[in-house]
């Protein structure tokens, strides 16, 4: 089996930044990309302009800066690989990290696998139902689908996600309807006023998803008022989920210690993690900040650090 110094799982800022970081320190990185996990690149793939991502002062959209940064990693000599990792092993050193076709052992290992978008669990959204027909997480991937021209569109969730979306999908639907459970966005300021003031969208405050109904593909949905639990039903062609985001750590298999959401804890203030030899960098160890360009900072910690540790142990 082949052996490196460094592996990287994950191919968001985090992962990409922490391999451009790794490749100059001539480490020669092996980064997993990732392949039916979802597209490389993680969640800016599906993110339509950055604005907030210094250096870029006109905006660059989710998928060229993820693309700007896998060509500076490849650059620097870092090996990808478009697979998915299956498991790990932890219990030894070197670690094993095994993937869809190639497993290899790693000094040091980065995780950086991210996390993807949550989904109401409620009748009629469900897999085997309306689930990828009319029911989606991702406006910016599914919005231009036939189904949703010209019809009423439903988007669910009241943060920076949900009027990002909400705001995209005033391009394809005829009229769309924010739902959020209560009387206040949490989206920031500017995002907020933008669909407050967007013509096309119109908020239904306090009220939640009771079901989805339609027959090849959804018609209508059912809305729930919280605080007089009347529910009352409307004409819908999508409902598009934007309710936040779950850690990508089932593959670890409780071999390091996460918290309460399973987010990876880290040494606070450093990507070190519960086992030696071992960092986490970007949205799989923080819930809080969540922006690519605090992932690519951690990713860039989690080089540093793994790379301070490998000299410690004598690997160069
Ligand atoms: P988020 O900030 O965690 O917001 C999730 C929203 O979904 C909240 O409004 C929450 O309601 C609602 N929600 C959660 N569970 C729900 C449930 N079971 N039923 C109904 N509603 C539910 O997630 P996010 O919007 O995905 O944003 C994540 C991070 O990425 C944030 O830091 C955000 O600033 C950032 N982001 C930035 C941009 C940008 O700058 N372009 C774009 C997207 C995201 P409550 O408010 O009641 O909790």
């Amino acid at each position: 089996m082949e052996r490196r110094r460094i592996v990287i799982i994950g191919s968001g800022p985090a992962g990409y930044c922490c391999a451009i970081y790794a490749a100059r320190a001539n480490l020669k990185p092996l980064l997993f990309e990732g392949f039916y996990s979802g597209p490389a690149g993680g969640q800016l793939m599906t993110t339509t302009e950055v604005e907030n991502y210094p250096g870029f002062p006109n905006g660059i959209t989710g998928p060229e800066l993820v693309d700007a940064c896998r060509k500076q990693a490849a650059r620097f000599g870092t090996d990808l690989l478009t697979e998915d990792v299956v498991s790990v092993d932890l219990s030894r050193r070197p670690f094993i990290v095994r993937g869809g076709q190639t497993s290899v052992e790693a000094d040091s290992l980065v995780i950086a696998t991210g996390a993807l978008a949550k989904r109401l669990d409620v009748p009629g959204a469900r897999d085997g139902e309306f689930w990828q027909k009319g029911v989606t997480a991702c406006a910016v991937c599914d919005g231009a689908a036939p189904i949703f021209r010209n019809r009423p569109l439903y988007v669910f969730g009241g943060g920076d996600t949900a009027v990002e979306e909400a705001t995209f999908l005033t391009k394809f639907g005829s009229r769309v309807y924010l739902v959020h459970r209560r009387k206040e966005l949490r989206a920031s300021k500017i995002m907020a006023n933008r669909v407050m003031n967007d013509p096309k969208i119109e908020i239904i405050w306090n009220h939640e998803l009771e079901r989805v109904e339609g027959d090849k593909v959804v018609h209508a949905v059912a809305l729930r008022d919280i605080d007089t639990g009347q529910i009352t039903k409307h004409e819908a062609a999508g409902v598009f989920f934007a309710i936040g985001h779950e850690p990508n750590t089932a593959f670890l298999q409780g071999q390091l210690e996460l918290d309460e959401h399973r987010y990876i804890k880290v040494k606070p203030g450093t990507s070190y993690t519960s086992k030696e030899g071992v960092f986490a960098a970007g949205d799989v160890q923080d819930h809080i900040y969540r922006q690519a360009v605090t992932a690519a900072g951690s990713g860039c910690m989690a080089a540093l650090d793994a790379e301070r540790w490998l000299s410690a142990q004598g690997v160069r």
